[in-house]
Formats: structure tokens, C-alpha cells, sequence
């Protein structure tokens, strides 16, 4: 096998693919940012792409926050890796019809996004296509970069933020309906974690991911990466506003709306057993970051989901599901 293993699913196999026909020639598959020596540091790069149609669509958010949370998307993996921003690239794809002005607004909210985690825009490429499509690509650097293995049976994971929000606004808009601020919010401007990002580093953080698929299929990634299981308890989710409500037009229980809801950009963090309540206060006090402890590393593979107590199923968002 090369690269970093990853959880189970269609979109899974596809990179799993890749990484065999790579092989060698692309060793570091699988985790949030690729970590390359510099120095006496590591320097941390990572990609990501948003498609018109699929991540996002124009009568629901403005091309503003379309650039916003494509850089924020990508920020998010520097953030999972404990990294400090240096700087992006924006590959933009724009409609053949699009105006300057169009393109200048997107690239408005990718720089804003930037600059509000210290990353300036240095650079990137425009081609007219047939939808709108971004791909921004992150550069950081860490003393200490915190990949995705390293969690051992006895640490607890811990969760920063509240989960649901974006998905919330999602179900909202494919009722036709507007959502609530604070979801909208959630969906339109993620804050990627930065500050928190750096400081779990800093605090001996075993493993740690960004939420980008739902803490159902995400935590997998983890519990495989480090060749360990998880165990999380649902109930102990910190949920977003309006979660509650949508969960119950659904028919599903809050708690699994909040684990199967993708595109919240949270960290999920392994940390040593001693972390505790304290240490998790004193991280809100630095970050304004709430982080809450809802379940932990066992000897073994995969990720167990318990509603009080009870094993239940639920799954991240798979792109070829
Ligand atoms: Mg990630």
C-alpha cells in the first residue's frame, strides 16, 4: 500500500487508485497537507477543489462567498496539520460568459478568506469552461506538523466548534426555504481553524483531521491513518442552532444529522489522556474556540457510533456514492 490509509468509500477507492498507479512517484497520498522538509521546519501544501453544481450553487450564495469558502476549505487542511498560513494560489475556471467583474468578486472572498488567517494571495490561473470551478492551493509551515496518525488507545477525541450548521442551511435551501443567519453563516463563511490548529499542535496533539465529508466518515480516516479504533458517543456532539429542527423534518435524530452533515470545517483531534477539561478552557480562552471531548482511541480498527450507549450507523458525504 502506498500512501496514508484511508476510511472506507467509493471517492476512498478513487484516491486508493491513484495512489497504486503513483506509487512511488507520489508517497505521501492520504493526508490533509503534504509536509515537506524546509529548513528546520516543515513546510505544509495542500489543494482543494469547489465545482458549480456540486459544492455549491450561485442562487443560494454570491461568488463572493464562493471564493470565501473555497479558500476557507483549503485553510482548513493547514489548520488540520497545525500549521501557519504563508500564502495561496487560485486556479479559477470561469464561465464564458462571466464579467471581469464576476471573476474580481470571487477572488474578492479568496482573498478576504486569506487575509483573515494571514494568507495572501500569490498567485494562480484563469480559463473560461463550461461552470464555475476553483481549486485554491495552501502553503504553510509548521515547527511541528501533526498528521493524521500518531492517535493511540487511551487519548480522548476532542472536537473544536459545532457540527450540522452547513448542512442545516443546505437541507433549508433544497426546501426552498432561507436559512437561519447563523447556518447560512456556516455554509457561506466557515472559519478554518487556524489559531486552534496551531495551538493543539503546540499542546501535544497525537492526530488530527479537518471536517470536510462529516465526522462519520472523516473520523474513519483518522482511525485508519493511525491504525487504531474510535469510539465516539453522539450524544456528546456539539451541535449547531437550527440542527434540531431540521434533523426533525427529516425524521432522523439530531445527533446523527450533526455526524453525517459534511462541509463544517472542524477539527477532530486525538489528544493524550491527561488533556482534559482545563486544557480544553484554556484553549477557548486563547482561540474562541470551544473544543468538547465526545469519545476515544481503543486498541483495534474502524469507528463505533453509540447514541446513548447504542451502536448506530451513519456515514460521511462520498463524492461516487
Ligand atoms: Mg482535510
Amino acid at each position: 500500500v502506498t500512501g496514508v490509509p484511508l476510511g472506507p468509500g467509493a471517492e476512498f477507492d478513487r484516491v486508493r487508485a491513484i495512489a497504486v498507479a503513483l506509487g512511488s512517484a507520489a508517497a505521501g497520498l492520504g493526508d490533509d497537507c503534504a509536509a515537506v522538509p524546509d529548513g528546520t521546519g516543515t513546510l505544509l501544501v495542500s489543494t482543494d477543489v469547489s465545482v458549480e453544481g456540486v459544492h455549491f450553487r450561485l442562487d443560494w450564495i454570491a461568488l463572493e462567498e464562493v471564493g470565501w469558502r473555497a479558500a476557507a476549505a483549503a485553510l482548513s487542511d493547514l489548520a488540520a496539520s497545525g500549521a501557519e498560513p504563508v500564502g495561496l494560489l487560485a486556479a479559477v475556471v470561469a464561465p464564458r460568459d462571466a464579467t471581469d467583474r464576476s471573476v474580481a468578486e470571487l477572488m474578492s472572498g479568496v482573498a478576504a478568506a486569506g487575509a483573515a488567517v494571514g494568507s495572501p494571495v500569490l498567485g494562480g490561473d484563469l480559463a473560461a469552461g463550461s461552470a464555475w470551478i476553483i481549486t485554491v492551493t495552501v502553503l504553510g509551515r509548521a515547527a511541528r506538523p501533526v498528521s493524521r496518525h500518531g492517535a493511540r488507545p487511551g487519548d480522548g477525541i476532542w472536537v473544536t466548534g459545532s457540527l450540522g450548521g452547513a448542512r442545516a442551511a443546505l437541507e433549508a435551501w433544497r426546501r426552498g426555504e432561507v436559512p437561519t443567519a447563523s447556518v447560512r453563516r456556516a455554509f457561506a463563511r466557515p472559519e478554518p481553524r487556524i489559531n486552534a490548529g496551531r495551538w493543539l499542535a503546540d499542546h501535544a496533539a497525537r492526530a488530527m483531521l479537518d471536517l470536510s465529508d462529516g465526522l462519520a466518515g472523516d473520523a474513519s480516516h483518522l482511525a485508519a491513518a493511525s491504525a487504531v479504533g474510535l469510539e465516539i458517543e453522539l450524544r456528546s456532539l456539539p451541535r449547531a442552532p437550527a440542527v434540531g429542527d431540521e434533523a426533525r423534518r427529516l425524521g432522523i435524530a439530531a445527533e446523527s444529522f450533526a455526524a453525517e452533515g459534511g462541509e463544517d470545517y472542524e477539527l477532530l483531534v486525538a489528544m493524550p489522556a491527561e488533556f482534559g477539561a482545563a486544557e480544553a478552557a484554556e484553549l477557548r480562552a486563547t482561540t474562541a474556540v470551544p473544543l468538547t471531548r465526545i469519545g476515544r482511541v481503543v486498541a483495534g480498527d474502524g469507528v463505533v457510533l453509540t447514541l446513548d450507549g447504542k451502536t448506530v450507523t451513519a456515514r460521511g458525504y462520498d463524492h461516487f456514492r
